[in-house]
């Protein structure tokens, strides 16, 4: 329809669609290596890999596990990458594709390549490759094993994978061209030995192939017609289309855009996994990390992520994405969709003093202005309640609309209070507040028509149900937390703000004792919160804040 997004990429695949090209075929894939938990970064890949899938007739994505690493590889990650594309809100259809199947193909047609001349088992040590490879203004020197044999390369490479050598002994190179400007194109190494297990081949192989080789053949196996990548890997876009071309092989197009980089957070799997592994957070899902399992635990909807990476779109200039836009498009999602509750999460107990004690009623209160259909509850109302310690000052400033001595205000869906006493401890701090209530103001507006300007939330205290509160707020306090690090000398981890977690023992209205896990609530003048679905206990919820209302650093 005409309101698709629309990129350069999409313009790229309707022209080829339009031409005919890849007999009118449109297959991308999204390859992630399991070895590590999807990161926000990633949606952008996923959006834009099944949206292309979705989006095109005809089109398909393939979800590829580029699993040809074993030894940071594990099925864990595998399984929570699946959950997490399904939580987005994507389908793969019926079968998952795996790198690590096509090892015995990706071995033939290495064997293929050291037929044809294109391949040579080198010697060197890892070191002396690096040393020979040069630089960008320096030029490679060949291994002086580049001219062995063919017969004797392809001895040795059997013997590779037969297991005859350690770990290092020897590799398998590309010839290409030891002079090329592109370091890349230096006779890169395309497999190596590492008697390691692997979490799906278990010890089948103690060789395996390195990413581009793995990468540019996986693509050419499955028909990928478009594979899209990030714009790091356009300097390895000649290795991967001499791969498929001197195998005359199926040949897929690689397109690069800008990964998506977000302000306030680091998103590198190495940084994700020290965080978790220092304890610097409780894992993978702490709703503090950038991970999709963690934005799904603090109470991110998809639509909101999805949303996001629709509104950064597609290009080849690398920004930053400010985190708050991610927030703006979570709070446009949950004022339609959460229902509105009553929540005191720093408790001042207030007395109606002219209310009789063994008394108690319920108002109706509405369960989301943006949205009829969610009707009316019942909140109960009695003589002592809860409002939030700073929704009252004993001594105002000007513009202060809410509570002080002698001061209206309204009480959200119930009355207007006047309040006319202030108790407070031995050290002069506020311990209660004492108030009158105006019996002709029930549902919250006088008969007089008098304004009153200041609106604040309540629980009944007698009616409350405490809760358990995690407020959560920015890991790093620094915008650009990987780079400040780095120009200040230090390591990341010690940009963590001290901050980001505080636990509140609140008060709610009871209704929110029965909340499910996963359950998400707009807390009145507070914010989104979410019931932990770790957590929460039947009648005991956790809540997780999501966001607040309004973004303090927006204003
Ligand atoms: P990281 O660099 O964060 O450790 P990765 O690139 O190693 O992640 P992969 O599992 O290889 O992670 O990524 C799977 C796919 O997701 C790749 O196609 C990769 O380009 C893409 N991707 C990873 N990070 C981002 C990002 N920040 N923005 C857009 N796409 C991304
Ligand atoms: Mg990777
Ligand atoms: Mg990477």
């Amino acid at each position: 329809g005409g309101n698709e997004p629309t990129d350069f990429i999409r313009s790229i695949i309707t022209d080829d669609q339009a031409a005919g090209a890849y007999d009118g075929r449109v297959v991308t894939r999204f390859p992630p290596e399991p070895n590590g938990y999807l990161h926000i970064g990633h949606a952008k890949s996923i959006c834009l890999n099944f949206g292309v899938g979705e989006q095109f007739p005809g089109a398909r994505c393939n979800m590829r596990f580029d699993d040809t690493n074993p030894t940071r590889e594990d099925i864990e990650y595998v399984d929570s990458i699946l959950a997490d594309i399904r939580w987005l809100g994507f389908d793969w259809g019926q079968h998952v594709y795996y790198a690590s199947d096509y090892f015995e193909q990706l071995y033939q047609y290495a064997e293929q390549l050291i037929l044809d001349g294109n391949a040579y088992i080198d010697s060197l040590s890892a070191e002396e490759i690096r040393h020979y490879r040069g630089t960008l203004t320096d030029p490679g020197r060949e291994s002086p094993h580049r001219t062995r044999p063919t017969e004797e390369n392809l001895d040795l490479f059997r013997r590779m994978r037969a297991g005859e050598f350690p770990d290092g002994a020897h590799v398998l190179r590309a010839r290409i061209d030891m002079a090329s400007p592109n370091v890349n194109m230096r006779d890169p190494v395309l497999y190596r030995i590492r008697h390691a297990e692997h979490h799906r081949t278990g010890n089948d192989w103690c060789i395996y192939p390195m990413y581009d080789y793995a990468h540019s053949l996986s693509d050419s196996i499955e028909g990928i017609t478009h594979s899209l990548c990030t714009l790091e890997f356009e300097d390895h876009r000649p290795l991967y289309d001499w791969c498929q071309e001197v195998l005359g092989i199926y040949r897929s197009r690689q397109i690069e855009f800008a990964r998506l980089n977000l302000s306030h957070t680091v998103m590198s799997k190495r940084m994700l996994r020290r965080l978790v592994e220092d304890e610097h957070v409780a894992g993978w899902d702490d709703p503090r990390m950038p991970t999709i399992s963690a934005l799904r635990r603090r109470g991110y909807t998809p639509e909101s992520i999805r949303d996001m990476c629709e509104r950064v779109g597609i290009a080849r200039r690398n920004t930053v994405t400010e985190l708050a836009l991610l927030e703006y498009c979570l709070r446009e999602d949950l004022n339609l969709r959460a229902p509105r509750r009553m929540a005191v999460l720093n408790p001042l107990k207030l007395v109606i003093t002219n209310y009789p004690e063994d008394q108690s009623e319920l108002f109706e209160a509405i369960n989301n202005p943006e949205d009829d259909s969610m009707g009316v509850r019942q909140v109960p109302f009695s003589r002592e309640i809860y409002i939030e310690r700073d929704d009252f000052m004993e001594d105002p400033p000007r513009r202060f609309y809410r509570l002080a001595p002698g001061r209206e205000v309204r009480l959200r869906y119930a009355c207007l209070i006047t309040c006319t006493d202030v108790i407070k401890d031995a050290d002069g701090n506020v311990t209660e507040v004492h108030c009158t209530y105006d019996p002709n103001s029930r549902g919250g507006n006088a008969p007089d028509g008098r304004r009153v300007q200041g609106t604040i939330h309540w629980v009944s205290a007698a009616h409350a149900a405490p809760l358990e509160v995690r407020v959560y707020d920015n890991l790093f306090t620094d915008p650009s937390p990987a780079s400040a690090a780095d120009d200040a000398g230090q390591d990341f981890t010690d940009l963590i703000s001290p901050d980001s977690l505080r636990i509140v023992n609140a008060w709610a209205e009871p209704a929110l004792a029965d909340a499910s896990p996963g359950d998400r609530y707009q807390f009145e003048r507070l914010g989104y919160f979410c019931a932990d679905i770790r957590d929460s206990k039947p009648g005991a919820p956790v809540f997780n804040r999501t966001v607040t209302l309004r973004d303090s650093w927006a204003r």
